[in-house]
């Protein structure tokens, strides 16, 4: 294969599972590899908790086929949806956490942008899945998102985190990040890696790009959220995985370094937190 002389592009967030691919999953999977993405990790959260296995359902499936990139899976209970948990969901996700492919939990976090989960169930989901996740050695994958021009859910965060988290020394991905350079900071405090997705490239997102033009190579991950947040110039349409390249082009641009700095720098990164190997590609 022609690519492997450069670096390839690790998509660290994609729903892969979603019905959205339901028509040409293997074909989006193919473009993908065909733009030099070498890995894709598929994120376990379903429409609800009890599908948190369809990302593993999507390595089983895709893993091991010629020409798509090399998949990896989460499974976690997204914060909206933490009003499900019960006995048979930690349940689920503790089987799902000791399986090799499932490298992380995620998404799970605290999000009180949208309406949906009561604050202080969102916050117990959490601390519930951090100690599973704390036992199966996974690092974890947070999504959060405050209130419009407030640090709420950042500041609940990384109290629990604080907490429950920094002890066991695995770290995790701050996904989508969109906060500023003190979430920023305290993140990579904490052995987080700061995952930058599509809207680091809209117009708007000036000073997103702001706090990632100070942020150190060895801390940096880019990722599509594919279906949602497609990168410019295919914002509002359905994004997937090939489009990594055009966030991870920007990124480049805002660090001023050469596009393949930003490729094997944040394949590095991924490979060091989920304590990897570097083979990438199923060729
Ligand atoms: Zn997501």
């Amino acid at each position: 294969m022609g690519f492997l002389e450069a670096p390839l592009l690790i998509d660290s967030h994609a729903h892969l599972d979603s019905e959205r691919y339901a028509e040409d999953r293997e074909a989006m999977l193919r473009r993908a590899w065909e733009a030099g993405v070498g890995t894709v990790l598929a994120i376990g959260i379903g429409e609800q908790a009890g599908g948190m296995d369809g990302a593993l359902a999507i390595c089983r499936e895709f893993n091991g086929r010629a020409g798509i990139p090399k998949l990896y899976a989460s499974a976690g209970v997204y914060p909206h949806n933490t009003t499900e948990i019960d006995d048979a969901v930690l349940a689920k996700l503790d089987g799902l956490l000791a399986e090799p492919e499932v490298i992380g939990c995620g998404e799970i976090g605290l999000d009180y942008y949208h309406e949906g989960a009561p604050h202080p169930v969102q916050r117990e989901g959490l601390i519930r899945q951090l100690e599973i996740a704390a036992a199966r050695r996974r690092p974890i994958l947070i999504h959060c998102r405050p209130k419009d021009g407030q640090t709420d859910a950042w500041d609940d965060l990384f109290e629990i985190l604080e907490t429950h988290w920094r002890a066991t020394g695995l770290g995790g991905v701050m996904h989508c990040f969109g906060g500023g350079w003190e979430q920023a900071r305290r993140s990579l405090d904490l052995g987080f890696l700061i995952s930058f997705a599509g809207n680091l490239t809209y117009p708007k997102a000036q000073p997103m790009r702001d706090v990632a033009a100070r942020l150190p190579l060895d801390g940096l991950l880019v990722e599509t959220d594919a279906p949602w947040l497609a990168p410019m110039p295919n914002r509002g349409k359905r994004n997937e995985p090939a489009w990594v390249a055009q966030t991870a082009k920007v990124l480049a641009e805002v660090l001023q370094v050469e596009d393949q700095e930003i490729a094997s720098a944040t394949t590095k990164n991924f490979q060091r937190l989920f304590r990897l190997g570097s083979g990438v590609g199923n060729c």
